[in-house]
């Protein structure tokens, strides 16, 4: 079934219809000379109309069959179905997150709600479930099983087969869920704080444009709450009340409107577990995931903070150490100080300044640094798409080939401005499916931007690179895995436990030399970045990672916790304090309310795990290639038909299984915890 709305921070798909007002397109033309881009926010709703229309129609068409039910009379009706709902959902997805006018962003969040609603409404219709159920599957292939059971499955977590007023409530509770997600991240989205500094004393350490472009016309500083300028103060700013401050506004984005929207949130959410018979709503959202169960998660949480407990204690010692040369009497390091005196460790004990590492990359040339290692890995080519009618000028469009064959469009929106969601994240725009249509998807970041520079020089830290390879990695999965048979099956519909492994190891090839030199050149000077500083950023990462994964651990225990324990008594800022003194090597900040801008508390619920779990495959997966040689074109081959291409035809412990030939395992995540850090 399709999937209800589902905004990750990391990958947003989703599934639901697009078409077209019947009157005006042929329902079902999905060629991409058809394809809808920029709208009016009257234009998106008349689409919207059009494609819940043309589901409607389906739907009855589903229905009226006669005799016995085929995979062509009823499964392939139910997949164009789901070909609607998923391509207006996914655009309306976007659009309110992305585009530049507000009434297309308000427009857009009152169809999905709508989508949502009619998606809830086929969950809970049972003559529809026993015209799936009733599918002579007698013959047919086994992702076309997988895809029948999988439905079966969704229905009956749906409440399918519950007493009309049972399913009453639960159609109540999802559309208060989805309007409560929606209140969550809007309070969380248009809550810029922004701290304003009389002159410059508190950006000493900064690098200059970032000052230059902070700067006020009344030459006062305004330093606000998005990535682009809170994370750079974060880690140079020397004066520690502003960092403390900064901190403040901050982890109080969204307070305290919504401790409220989530504790009721979470309440709703028990409600519609125990409904459909769970103990909680971890215990739901767990079951069909690799994980199984939320007792599996919860030990898996514990597992994974058990095996860095040393290596984070080691790496707390080494901050406490660095924070001694400001305070020698200091026992402690404050949540808002760690990625100050962190980046003050990378600096002195591995002589890495990140500042130093920027200027070798230049936006255009990460780009096309990603273009070029991709097509070499996976023997693919990339071509611009020019003038087509796009949401902002700063998007571009591109296909990808594989040889003559198109495996899909995207779209790159990877620059901040007002309005836009402010992470990175991949966004479905519609799900590729063999022989009717390919797979389209955007690319939602906040890099620099190359026209604010007058020579078109826009530099990236490490990290922002970082971000660029992992969400590439869920683009080029999706492209890769567009070409399925069944919605249900294509694109990024593996288990969600597993989503984020090929991004995560994706990034490993920014750690390889090779493949760093070949796109990492000096923007004045066009030298490569030289060998000894690449294994100074790789010692540099390998700090802090015990740490991290600790503190990992809390956000992941949280996300646990909040859904695990009693709905009716639960007090979200209690159980951060709780949860961080138990989990992360960092202790509680007074007045802090992380919570309330904690988007995936809506977005994965209880299942923030996922994270940790993935990595965890990641890293094992990893181990292949550096046993072949990382950019072994055959081992690469290997994975995209593995482990990419099955998309969600089949189990991916099975798909991981094919790949490396055998069970995966933790070894290679603990032998990586293990390695490097501040006593090797
Ligand atoms: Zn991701």
């Amino acid at each position: 079934m399709i999937r209800g709305p589902r905004h990750l921070l990391c990958v947003a798909t989703s599934v639901a219809l697009l078409s077209v007002v019947p009157a005006l397109r042929a329902a079902g033309d999905w060629s991409l000379d058809e394809m809808p881009l920029d709208r009016s926010a009257e234009q998106l709703r008349l689409d919207t109309q059009g494609h819940l229309a043309a589901a409607r129609e389906l739907r009855s068409e589903i229905l009226a069959v006669e005799g016995p039910r085929t995979v062509d009379n009823t499964l392939a009706l139910l997949n164009d179905l789901y070909m609607h709902l998923d391509a207006s959902a996914s655009e309306n997805d976007l659009f309110q997150e992305v585009h530049p006018d507000a009434d297309v962003r308000t427009a857009a969040e009152e169809n999905r709600q709508e989508i949502s609603a009619f998606i809830t409404e086929l969950s809970l219709d049972r003559a529809l479930y026993e015209a799936i159920a009733a599918i002579d599957l007698e013959g047919a292939d086994a992702p076309t099983r997988f895809a029948v059971s999988k439905e079966l499955r969704d229905y009956r977590r749906s409440g399918v087969d519950q007493p009309p007023e049972v399913q009453a409530r639960i159609a109540e509770l999802n559309k208060e869920i989805v309007a409560l997600g929606q209140e969550f991240s809007r309070n969380i989205k248009d809550d810029v704080r922004e701290l304003v500094l009389e002159d410059a004393s508190a950006l000493e350490g900064l690098p200059a444009d970032y000052i230059a472009a902070n700067e006020a016309d009344d030459g006062t500083y305004v330093i606000d709450t998005t990535y682009p300028d809170y994370i750079p103060f974060m880690r140079y700013s020397k004066d520690a009340e502003k960092r403390h401050e900064m901190y403040l506004l901050y982890t109080n984005r969204g307070y305290p409107a919504n401790v409220d929207v989530l504790e009721t949130l979470i309440k709703k959410r028990d409600e519609k577990a125990k409904l459909l018979g769970y103990d909680n709503w971890a215990a739901y959202v767990t079951e069909d995931k690799m994980v199984g169960s939320a007792s599996a998660a919860d030990a898996f949480i514990k597992k994974i903070a058990g095996v860095s407990r040393a290596s984070a204690e080691r790496d707390y010692r080494v901050l406490v150490d660095a924070k001694r040369v400001d305070f020698p009497d200091a026992t402690d390091v404050a949540d808002w100080e760690k990625s100050y005196y962190g980046e003050k460790v990378r600096a002195a004990k591995y002589e890495f300044d990140s500042q130093a590492v920027r200027p070798y990359f230049d936006y255009d040339s990460v780009r096309r640094g990603i273009f070029d290692v991709t097509s070499r890995m996976f023997g693919v080519r990339y071509e611009p798409v020019e003038g087509l009618a796009l949401w902002h000028e700063d998007v571009t469009a591109w296909d990808l080939y594989d040889g003559d064959e198109h495996l899909g469009r995207f779209f790159l929106d990877m620059h901040p401005r007002k309005n836009k969601y402010g992470h990175a994240a991949q966004f479905d725009y519609r799900s590729g499916v063999a022989g009717k249509r390919v797979p389209v998807a955007a690319l939602i970041c906040n890099f620099p931007n190359p026209r604010d520079s007058e020579d078109g020089t826009a530099l990236m830290e490490f990290g922002q690179v970082s971000t660029y390879f992992h969400e590439f990695g869920h683009l080029l999965h999706n492209l890769f895995a567009g070409h399925r048979r069944w919605v249900m099956n294509t694109g990024i519909s593996t288990e969600w436990d597993f989503v984020e492994a090929p991004s995560q190891m994706l990034e490993e090839w920014l750690y390889d030399a090779e493949t760093l030199q070949s796109f990492a050149k000096h923007h004045e000077t066009g030298e490569p970045i030289p060998e000894e500083l690449i294994a100074k950023i790789k010692a540099a990462s390998d700090f802090g990672k015990g740490m991290n994964t600790a503190h990992q651990a809390f956000y992941a225990a949280l996300s646990y916790n909040c859904y695990a324990r009693d709905a009716a008594t639960i007090d979200t800022t209690a159980l951060v304090q709780e949860l961080q003194a138990e989990y992360s090597p960092f202790a509680y900040v007074d007045g802090a309310h992380f919570q309330c801008n904690f988007g995936h508390l809506d977005g994965y619920s209880a299942i923030y795990y996922t994270y940790k779990w993935s990595e965890v495959i990641a890293k094992d997966m990893f181990s292949k290639f550096e046993e072949t040689g990382v950019l072994n074109p055959e081992t690469a081959r290997l994975y995209r038909e593995r482990v990419l291409e099955p998309g969600g035809s089949r189990p991916a412990a099975d798909l991981v299984k094919d790949f490396l030939g055998r069970e995966y395992a933790f070894d290679a995540f603990q032998r990586w915890l293990d390695e490097g850090g501040p006593d090797a």
